[in-house]
């Protein structure tokens, strides 16, 4: 089935500062959506946005999936809806172990009732195919994982949850080049007809492996320049002066 993520004409502040200044995105299932722009920029701010967290407050402006506005929605609501962010700086949740974190995660995200060992095979299985260590279960959530390792975990839960949108912010940073591959490599598997992908990277490397359909300039909490994938191979070579200074 086919789906849409429209945003509309949004304006978010964090603490009475301005962030986003009037953010129009529609994102269909089928489309990757590169999002570049220089740091402290907005890009992350538009992704929790859609995610829902409560520190951005949306002054103005309409989040649509499927035609339904979804910003009085909580994010758990949101995340059962289909949407899925893949965080750039994740969290240490102690007391919590990893696969009991992600048995909930998926719990939570399934129909029907599924069996300890039936979620079991399945986070391992999905461990496996991004060359992740099982030791990485029993630990808590993110507590002394690498860089890659709480990247990858990310990577993780998208594997699990199946959303009808996922939303990626730097997955790249900080990965080395064989994480940076496998990684990529399952990212890529995902991108199919009935899915739609925002992707916030610096990294033309990194949007060779993950091909996009459409990418967008962020600059200052709005987007300055859309096209399609060439325009991330112009950014790599050409930066970002010519469109500031266009
Ligand atoms: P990007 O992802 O493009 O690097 P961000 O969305 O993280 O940019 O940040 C945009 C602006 O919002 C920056 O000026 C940043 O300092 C500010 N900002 C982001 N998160 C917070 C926060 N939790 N509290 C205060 N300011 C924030
Ligand atoms: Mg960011």
């Amino acid at each position: 089935m086919a789906h849409k993520l429209e945003i509309i004409d949004l304006f978010v502040s964090i603490d009475d500062q301005q962030i986003l200044n009037g953010i129009s995105l529609t994102v269909n299932s089928g489309e990757t959506h590169a999002l570049m722009g220089p740091n402290g920029n907005g890009k992350s701010t538009l992704l929790m946005t859609i995610m829902g967290h409560p520190k951005y407050t949306i002054n103005k402006g309409k989040i649509l999936l499927d035609g339904q506005n979804i910003i009085e929605m909580s994010v758990d609501e949101r995340s059962r809806a289909g949407i899925f962010l893949a965080l750039q700086n994740p969290q240490i949740i102690q007391g919590v172990s990893n696969f009991e974190f992600l048995r909930y995660v998926v719990d939570a995200h399934s129909k029907t009732k599924l069996k300890l060992n039936e979620i079991f095979a399945k986070v391992k299985d999905s461990a496996k195919e991004l060359n992740f260590d099982s030791s990485i279960l029993k630990r808590n959530v993110n507590d002394g994982f690498s860089g890659g390792e709480k990247k990858k975990n990310e990577i993780l839960q998208l594997k699990l949850l199946q959303p009808k949108f996922a939303l990626i912010d730097e997955i790249d940073s900080g990965l080395d080049v064989d994480a940076l591959k496998i990684t990529s490599t399952n990212i890529n598997k995902m991108q199919n007809e009935q899915r739609g992908m925002i992707l916030v990277s610096h990294y033309d490397r990194f949007f060779n492996y993950v091909k996009p359909t459409h990418t967008h300039v962020l600059i200052k909490g709005k987007i300055v320049k859309s096209g399609g994938p060439e325009l991330v191979t112009k950014i790599n070579n050409e930066g970002y002066e010519w469109i500031t200074n266009g």
